[in-house]
């Protein structure tokens, strides 16, 4: 599918792309069938697919996986891909916003014969931060994602301690997955194009999981990290102390932690690496 068809599809519908929605459709087929061969898309997997768009990387997936769920939105989207039959048997539509999906009740209902399920997805860029956490929660029972993101976003996941885009999204990754850059595509890869390049990243389950699966550990964590870095240019107990005051019953307590564990009492977030943020989580907890 190129640009012009892209535009001519929309045009047929009386669609117009939806920015708020995320809506930069990949427009090269060369591209969309990489994708889903760096995705290790294999015969006997489901894949769950968010934002199907035009479907030109659903029917990529299609031509690979045993079948293929795919969730839209956009109703006009899902009425004009309906009206002009274009999507394999193997796919099932669903119009639905993924954010409150029960995607847990789906993936664990296709895995329980054993089937791998696999999610990929050019991720809505208005709402990739809020994705990659629900995906997170997916972890324990999918074999692994792959998603387009764009390059400011993907850079956050493969960050390092004490960089500009070291943050919270950062460490609950690194604390319970994998994260491998497969390829980065210029704009002219979409309809309409964004002005920002993007990042196909394949993520996997760490092998051995760091985090409790009891008492939810890993929202735990995110509570913590959230308030750690929600004044980057403060002290990380300044920083706890404005972000989740609830948390930090005794500040003195956390400073002489740090100070023990070889850190300066006045660290900030971003110089504690994942394996300390997840030790002063459980301290506070
Ligand atoms: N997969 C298509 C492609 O590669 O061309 C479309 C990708 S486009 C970047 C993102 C798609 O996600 C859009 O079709 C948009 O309508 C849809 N979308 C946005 N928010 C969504 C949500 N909360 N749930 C499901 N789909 C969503």
């Amino acid at each position: 599918m190129s640009a012009a068809e892209v535009r001519a599809f929309l045009e047929r519908h009386g669609l117009l792309a939806n920015r708020n929605l995320g809506q930069n459709f990949l427009c090269d087929d060369t591209v969309a069938a990489r994708l889903v061969e760096l995705a290790g898309v294999g015969s006997d997997d489901v894949v769950v697919e968010i934002g199907t768009g035009l479907g030109i990387l659903t029917r990529a997936l299609a031509a690979r996986a045993s079948r293929v769920v795919t969730f839209e939105i956009d109703s006009g989207l899902v009425r004009a891909l309906r009206q002009e039959g274009r999507l394999p048997e193997t796919v099932e539509l669903r119009h639905e916003d993924a954010l409150k999906a029960d995607l847990l009740g789906l993936v664990k209902s296709v895995k329980s014969d054993n089937t791998p399920v696999r999610l990929v997805a050019n991720l809505p860029y208005s709402v990739s931060g809020p994705m990659l956490r629900r995906i997170l929660d997916l972890r324990g029972d999918l074999e692994d994602w792959s998603v387009m993101l764009q390059r400011e976003v993907a850079l956050r996941l493969l960050a390092a301690p004490g960089s500009r885009d070291y943050g919270s999204l950062t460490v609950l990754h690194a604390l319970t997955v994998s994260v491998t850059k497969q390829m980065e595509l210029s704009g002219g890869c979409f309809f309409p194009a964004p002005k920002v390049r993007s990042m196909f990243l394949r993520i996997r389950p760490l092998s051995e999981p760091r985090l409790e699966d009891a008492g939810d550990e890993l929202a735990w964590l995110e509570r913590v990290v959230r308030a750690a870095f929600s004044q980057r240019r403060k002290t990380l107990v300044n920083s706890l102390r404005g972000g989740a005051p609830e948390l930090l019953a005794d500040p003195e307590a956390i400073a002489s932690w740090l100070e023990q564990g070889g850190l300066d009492r006045r660290a900030r977030a971003e110089s504690l690496a994942p394996d300390q943020l997840l030790a002063l989580a459980r301290k506070l907890r």
